[in-house]
């Protein structure tokens, strides 16, 4: 069976690059819609600078000039943002897509060797930073072969590299450079603007294309759902990382296409988060389950909760699932609100389904909502083990449970150098989530468990072959499995199964000697919550890792 959305249809624009839907376009752009004293902006919450959209665009077009006169920047190559959030990164995001380049974000937590590795997959051929960064920014260029050259900072200085406003002085000495247009032979479905970082079913993080077309077409589907109050400016406060896709769609394009105010927490701490919240009076808030669990728990809420419950209207939920009894209590503590969820990835440019106004009510709180726009979903039937499997796959009906697929106008173009990845996620149009879940007579959608390998730590994606890679390498370990465990807080901690060679004794000793090791070469998200030691991985017949096996067993404990 095949779910069609229940919205009506949008007419998503494919001749423009996004920079052109965002800042030129008479119909779209705030610019053209928009007086220029009711524009929205990028503000810093911390320092309370503001970066209205027509100073952004003005930025961006200097920032372009310049990378493309001054340091080589071609159309299709590669820029990187290796950063927390500031109001520079979108400028640079503009000023990417403006010369035509392709956008890609790490994260600012990454170690040399996880960015040297991000760098080398996104063939990056320019790098943004910040001087706190520059250190490990510097090392993992080495690593990659990026000469220094290349390096920017999005603001603040350090001697001997340009920063943005460097950049907007170079860019100004030239005539502005035309932003750049898809060309003639194509629409913007076919022209990749953005790489963003997963690991998708199996395997170490791919750099996934996200067309033009992509990301404005799930700005559309999204507006369709959005509720702001009347005589209201819509404003969203963007405590999640800007590298992350809903970073980029929710906090970088959307703002512009509504002419609202991104709010950006350079820093995250509870206070800040709520003061801000109380300043900017913000009525929505997109948040990560461990962020909502806080909001339940920490007592540092309680001050500010008659505040919090005059101006919070509504919850939103995503990345990850939300626990039964946070959403209970989150009403319990927040009885005027109203409670949504956005279900999607990397590889559906954010949203796959949401709720729309009718459903933001705590009722639906236990469904990921419904298709946006455009989209159409299926569910297909899993194999004895649980898992996609290799056969044919029947597609499942009303309530049943199968792997949610989805083909709509968000769902990316594949993954960078990677075909026979692209080739197995995405079929004929469909991208196969591995995500396990079903949709019932309404088109309410439901998300169960996940089949693919990816865990999730608070929202951020850990590949458990990136772990396993590394921890093969020890001399100790003969075999390794690396899964996700439940964990209250974060959602779940990577665990590795571990077979050791002969002559190594399973003791306290040999675990910690394995958590160290990955605390030594890995972010922090991706340290081992566990090590069990093993006689045996299973396996298939072709050698096939069972991660399922494994999971049954570790649930069963
Ligand atoms: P990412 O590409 O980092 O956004 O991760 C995508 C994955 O996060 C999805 O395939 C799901 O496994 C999980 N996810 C995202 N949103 C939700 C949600 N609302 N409920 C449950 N899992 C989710």
């Amino acid at each position: 069976m095949r779910w069609k959305s229940p919205h009506p249809d949008l007419d998503i624009p494919s001749d423009v690059t996004t920079f052109q839907w965002a800042f030129e376009s008479p119909q779209h752009s705030p610019l053209h819609c928009s007086s220029s004293d009711n524009l929205g902006s990028y503000i810093d919450a911390t320092t309370n600078e503001r970066l209205d959209f027509a100073q952004v665009k003005e930025y961006a077009t200097h920032i372009s000039t310049a990378l493309i006169h001054d340091h080589g920047l071609h159309p299709g190559d590669t820029v990187s943002l290796f950063s927390t959030n500031t109001i520079w990164y979108p400028v640079v995001v503009w000023a990417t897509i403006r010369a035509g380049g392709r956008v890609n974000g790490a994260s600012p937590a990454y170690n040399a060797e996880e960015m040297a590795y991000a760098l080398k997959t996104a063939s990056t051929k320019i790098l943004f930073t910040l001087p706190s960064s520059l250190d490990v920014a510097l090392a993992a260029a080495d690593l990659a072969g990026l000469p220094h050259s290349k390096i920017f900072l999005l603001s603040g200085s350090r001697s001997g590299f340009k920063s943005t406003s460097d950049l907007i002085a170079s860019g100004r000495q030239h005539n502005p450079h035309p932003s750049w247009s898809i060309p003639k032979s194509q629409t913007n479905k076919t022209v990749c603007g953005y790489l963003n970082f997963s690991s998708g079913t199996t395997g170490l993080p791919k750099a996934v294309m996200l067309s033009h077309h992509n990301l404005i077409a799930q700005c559309h589907q999204l507006k369709q759902l959005q509720l702001v109050s009347p005589g209201q400016r819509y404003k969203i406060l963007a405590v999640m990382p800007l590298f992350h896709i809903t970073g980029l769609v929710r906090f970088v394009h959307y703002p512009v296409f509504m002419n609202g105010d991104s709010i950006m927490l350079p820093s995250f701490s509870m206070p800040a988060m709520l003061e801000t919240i109380i300043a900017h009076e913000i009525e929505e808030l997109i948040l990560v389950p461990p962020i909502l669990i806080r909001i339940v728990r920490d007592k540092v809420v309680d001050p500010y909760l008659p505040a919090l419950r005059k101006i919070i209207k509504r919850f939103s939920s995503g990345s990850a699932p939300t626990s039964p009894e946070i959403i209970t209590l989150l009403h319990k503590k927040f009885p005027h609100t109203g409670f949504r969820q956005g279900y999607g990835a990397t590889e559906s440019t954010a949203c796959i389904s949401c709720h729309p106004p009718s459903h933001y009510d705590y009722k639906y709180a236990s469904t990921a909502g419904l298709a946006c726009a455009n989209t159409e979903m299926k569910v297909l039937s899993l194999d004895l083990n649980g898992e996609a499997g290799h056969g044919r796959r029947r597609e499942l009906g009303i309530g049943e449970t199968g792997e949610i697929c989805a083909r709509g106008p968000q769902i990316a173009m594949g993954y960078l150098g990677n075909e026979s990845a692209t080739r197995e996620t995405f079929v004929e149009g469909w991208l196969h989530t591995g995500d396990v879940g079903n949709i019932d007579s309404e088109g309410l959608i439901r998300i169960e468990d996940r089949i693919k390998e990816m865990i999730k730590v608070k929202g951020q994606q850990v590949a458990p072959a990136e772990l396993e890679d590394l921890l093969l390498g020890h001399e100790s370990v003969e075999d390794v499995a690396v899964l996700g465990i439940k964990d209250d807080y974060a959602g779940e901690r990577p665990k590795a199964y571990v077979v050791l060679k002969p002559g190594f004794e399973p003791s306290a000793r040999q675990g910690r000697v394995l958590f160290d090791l990955v605390k030594a070469r890995k972010v922090r998200y991706k340290w081992l919550e566990e090590v069990e030691f093993t006689d045996v991985i299973p396996k298939s017949p072709t050698g096939k890792l069972l991660r399922r096996v494994l999971k049954v067993r570790d649930r069963e404990v």
